[in-house]
């Protein structure tokens, strides 16, 4: 897991974008939201200025959606120049659990017991 996102051309970034339509289709079509880290882990918000458009969406569900996403993919956007910046290794629920007080939390917590109790099986069969 990197520490920080840095791009070849602008140095070291505060967050990185990524646009809704990798993982939402024509529903979140150029809506982007900011990947940032903290506690050594994604943290991915709707990028500000898009509250109009999104009130009308699940964004519960699309922000875990796009922690899902960003969690699989190498590459996001420099805010500053749109060029791509490495995402670092890729995000493992098992290894570093989501930090408190995030939107998605719930979910991710739910998963790693989920698969916690089946590794558990696994080991006793
Ligand atoms: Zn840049």
């Amino acid at each position: 897991m990197i520490k920080n996102f840095v791009c070849d051309k602008c140095g070291d970034l505060e967050y990185v974008l990524i646009d809704g339509y990798g993982f939402g289709d024509r529903i979140l079509e150029d809506v982007s939201f900011e990947i940032r880290i903290k506690n050594d882990n994604f943290k991915v918000i709707l990028a500000p200025g898009q509250d109009d458009y999104c009130i009308q969406l699940n964004m519960k569900y699309w922000l875990k959606e796009a922690h899902d996403y960003v969690s699989h993919h190498d590459f996001g956007e420099c805010p500053k120049c749109r060029g791509d910046v490495d995402l670092g290794e890729p995000y493992d629920p098992e290894i570093t659990p989501l930090p408190t007080g995030t939107p998605i939390k719930s979910y991710t917590l739910d998963e790693i017991i989920k698969n916690a109790k089946e590794k558990e099986k696994d080991r006793k069969e």
